[in-house]
């Protein structure tokens, strides 16, 4: 443990269960010391979200859907009325229909394809409105984003144009807001199982795809993704903003493998 987060206090959206990369993260930012909220999404999720809360000792529980603004807004009000600021924040919040997560991109419908970008994009936008007024001495903003926003990915799909938006997104709201003192940066995490991830077709082949492709030769853990969110999420960042940080084992910079690969 560290006391890189003492004294800030973060709200960390999109905890699921204990396989969700927010967990990972939060287990990063408490370690080092920093007082957490937690939101999720529906009562479906609260049992679960509860004993990961009470093991880091959070008492700031918020129910919150990014699809619906009035939830936003409460959300921020809680926070408000709990804490008065806000230092950090992590968006680790997607979702698509999954029969549109396999199959071809060219067939997506213009319902998912809007709740798409709604729920995957817009959200982190609409949420960093409402935490800038929060943020009064600076902050930190972290999102997370996929390889597939880059480059043609199996299944991803549509989800790879809101991702694409969404780094895009990270973009215009570091210079909107560094003026304030408040920076943003995305994680684009490898491959991990997750719920979320568990709709995308294909996935146990596109894990193992990345365990023998990427140059460290394995799938990264939301504990790594953690501890590279706690560097952006902390003033050990304190130069860098509008980045997009690969913690992926490195796959996004290999062209083509090398002949050591077993067949897969
Ligand atoms: P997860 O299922 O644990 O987390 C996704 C979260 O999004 C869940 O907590 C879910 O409740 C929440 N969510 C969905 N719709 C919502 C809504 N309308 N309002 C509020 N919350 C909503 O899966 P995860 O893999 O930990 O996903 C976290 C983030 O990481 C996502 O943005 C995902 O795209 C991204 N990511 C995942 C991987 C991977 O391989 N797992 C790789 C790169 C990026």
């Amino acid at each position: 443990s560290n006391n890189l987060m003492a004294g800030k206090r973060g709200l960390i959206m999109g905890l699921a269960n204990d396989k969700s990369i927010a967990w990972g993260i939060a287990k990063a930012c408490a370690d080092a010391g920093a007082e957490l909220a937690f939101s999720y999404m529906g009562d479906a999720f609260k049992k679960r979200v509860q004993p990961l809360a009470d093991q880091l000792g959070v008492e700031t529980l918020i129910d919150c859907d990014v699809s619906d603004a009035a939830s936003i807004d409460a959300a921020f009000a809680e926070i408000e009325a709990k804490w008065g600021k806000l230092d950090f924040i992590v968006h680790a919040i997607g979702f698509s229909d999954k029969n549109e997560l396999r199959g071809r991109y060219v067939d997506t419908s213009r319902d998912n394809f809007l709740m798409t970008m709604d729920i995957s994009c817009y959200s982190f936008t609409a949420v960093m409105q409402r935490a800038e007024k929060l943020m009064k001495d600076g902050g930190s903003a972290l999102t997370l984003t996929y390889y597939g926003a880059e480059q043609v990915m199996p299944h991803y799909n549509v989800m790879g144009l809101a991702k694409a938006a969404l780094e895009a997104s990270v973009k215009y709201l570091a210079e909107d807001l560094g003026k304030d003192g408040i920076r943003v940066n995305a994680i684009s995490a490898g491959p991990i199982k997750t719920l979320a991830a568990s709709g995308i077709g294909d996935f146990r082949y596109i894990l193992k795809w990345n365990e023998y492709n990427s140059p460290l030769r394995k799938t990264v853990t939301i504990e790594e993704v953690g501890n590279s969110a706690l560097y952006l999420l902390s003033d050990l960042s304190s130069g860098v903003t509008g980045e997009n940080l690969h913690v992926d084992s490195g796959y996004h910079v290999v062209g083509m493998k090398a002949v050591d690969a077993p067949d897969i």
